[in-house]
């Protein structure tokens, strides 16, 4: 469903630090994705190739520009942070962004949380806990270690179920994030769920994206959603839960496991007409929507001056331009080239 657009007066330049984030279509954006590097300790096929080339450390953002940035969108209505990446927990000193941002718990921020392919999960869970997160996402396609290792390129199965557990002993929720590709999970899907309910961990399914170098591959291990419902229902009965995560994700409860299996399809642009979010890479680029192109610098207007006001005007110039919805069906069907910016940029 598309939402219709609207007019969207800019607030007057005195109450701009403190006026809401309100899109073109009277969508109100209370939740960033911040990236906070483009790098990794992992090579995911479907995310980066192999020989990755890095962004300068000069183009991004610093530690406190990424503080001063969140201070100013939770000043404007953000209540949800998901720091993300590349994988956030290999950026340098990331802990004392996280102590930073803890501080705007009470002015504001209601959630801070994370996207993490854990296998550094071990060493930060409880430091994490301590800043106030409560929620954590891991990402595991498998649980297979020899897949694993293929689907990863350098990743150790090990050190991930080791960051799992450390990540509940320090009592965080964590949720599975599982990416559905066809001819290489598919045998998985109900062990991975069973295995996670059996821990209390919800899991969402991740139909995989036409972006970065690779998004031609992409397109061919492509797996329809459907199918990992199908694959569940031979074992499990699914009913529509009433939970909403505020994301993109269709919930399900599972009678059998007392868990819930979320589905996250993001072609099939249902969650578009209810978007809350942005994205703002790790050079401090805000793009208004995962699907398309159109950005609006922040660096910039970070960088220009000590004071919030140009940073300001940006932020509602975004909100202008945020589009009624993303193009990937355009993107598949070869009408529209698929985007070449890849997911470790913009954060999932
Ligand atoms: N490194 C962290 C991780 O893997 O969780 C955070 C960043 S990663 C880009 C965020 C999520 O995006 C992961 O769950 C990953 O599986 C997903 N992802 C990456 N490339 C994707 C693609 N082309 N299609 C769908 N999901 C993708
Ligand atoms: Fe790294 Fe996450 Fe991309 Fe995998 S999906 S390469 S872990 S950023």
């Amino acid at each position: 469903m598309r939402p219709n657009k609207v007019e969207n007066p800019v607030p007057p330049a005195e109450n701009r630090a403190s006026a809401a984030l309100v899109d073109s279509y009277a969508r109100r954006i209370d939740y960033i994705r911040l990236s906070v590097t483009d790098r990794c300790n992992f090579r995911c096929v479907y995310c980066m190739s192999e020989n990755m080339n890095f962004l300068p450390k000069a183009d991004l953002l610093t530690l406190e520009e990424l503080e001063r940035l969140s201070a100013a969108f939770v000043g404007r209505g953000v209540r949800k942070i998901r720091i993300t990446g590349g994988e956030p927990l290999v950026r340098r000193n990331v802990m004392s962004l996280f102590l930073g941002l803890s501080r705007l718990f009470g002015k504001g921020l209601d959630e801070l949380t994370l996207t993490t392919n854990g296998a550094l999960l071990a060493r930060h869970a409880q430091e994490l806990a301590d800043c106030g997160v409560r929620r954590v996402n891991v990402s595991l396609d498998t649980r297979d270690a020899e897949k694993f290792r293929a689907i990863t390129r350098w990743g150790e199965l090990a050190e991930v179920l080791a960051g799992v557990e450390a990540a509940r002993a320090a009592g965080l929720k964590v949720k599975i994030n599982c990416v559905a590709l066809k001819g290489v999970n598919e045998d998985e899907f109900l062990s991975l769920t069973e295995w996670a309910h059996g821990f209390g961990m919800d899991v969402s399914f991740i139909e995989v994206m036409p972006l970065g170098e690779d998004a031609v591959h992409n397109i061919e291990s492509f797996l329809s959603l459907d199918a990992v419902a199908a694959a569940l229902a031979e074992r499990l009965t699914l009913s529509p839960s009433t939970h909403a995560s505020g994301g993109p994700a269709h919930y399900f409860d599972v009678a059998e496991t007392g868990g819930r299996v979320g589905f996250i399809t993001p072609l099939s642009q249902h969650f578009c007409d209810s978007c809350n979010r942005v994205r703002v890479t790790c050079t401090g680029q805000l793009y208004t929507c995962l699907g398309q192109e159109d950005r609006v610098d922040l660096r910039g207007p970070l960088r220009s001056s000590p004071d919030d006001s140009a940073l300001h005007a940006a932020l509602d110039e975004a909100m202008r331009r945020k589009p009624r919805g993303h193009d990937f069906v355009a993107q598949w069907s070869g009408a529209r080239a698929p985007s070449r910016r890849p997911m470790s940029l913009t954060g999932g």
